[in-house]
């Protein structure tokens, strides 16, 4: 990748920062706007792009209380569903941020085979997601930081490097300060409560 790209790129995270701030755009202008980005980039989105926006999923969850990880699916390019952490909300184990948003993809989709889909995620996934994502034949997995009490790709163990039926591919690190920092942040707050 040249320098000019590298800057649009960086360039772009910051107005896709500013943009999740301003509250009175709309749904429309901010596909509108991932249109042009993705027209400038020859459909050629970057990680960091999407883990941004997962990174904004995770502040959702922070906003309410809840651990904040958040997570995205995309598809072609195209973010085609959202989740982050509800735990405490449902009072539920379930509702992980991952599992929420492979929930809405399928219904979106109108498949459980999720075959040329990627998810992003600010943490690495737990062996109950990483489970749902070899279920869903989810292609990839881009997490950002590692979660070494119950990280399910590599770091307490690998499901994905089992001999199960489907073996996603793992990018992980993108964003990983910015995505561990959401964490000890909000912990940190939350001990001074
Ligand atoms: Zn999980």
């Amino acid at each position: 990748m040249n320098r000019i790209s590298l800057v649009i790129i960086q360039s772009s995270v910051l107005i896709e920062f500013a943009i999740n701030y301003i509250y009175t755009l709309n749904k429309e202008v901010k596909r509108q706007y991932r249109m042009i980005l993705s027209f400038v980039f020859m459909n050629n989105l970057s990680d960091e792009f999407f883990m941004n926006e997962a990174l904004n999923q995770a502040r959702l969850a922070a906003n309410i209380l809840e651990v904040p990880i958040g997570a995205v699916i995309v598809r072609n390019q195209e973010i085609i569903s959202y989740g982050y952490n509800k735990k405490e909300t449902f009072k539920n184990s379930l509702h992980h941020a991952e599992i929420i948003a492979i929930n809405e993809a399928c219904k979106k989709l109108g498949t459980w085979r999720l075959c040329d889909c990627e998810l992003f995620v600010t943490l690495e996934p737990c062996p109950m997601c990483a489970g749902a994502i070899i279920n869903s034949r989810i292609s990839r997995v881009i997490f950002g930081t590692e979660d070494l009490k119950s990280g399910a790709c590599g770091s307490v163990l690998n499901l994905f490097d089992l001999s199960f039926n489907h073996r996603p591919k793992v990018t992980r690190g993108i964003l990983r300060e910015q995505c561990s920092s959401i964490l000890s942040d909000f912990f940190k707050n939350l001990r001074k409560r």
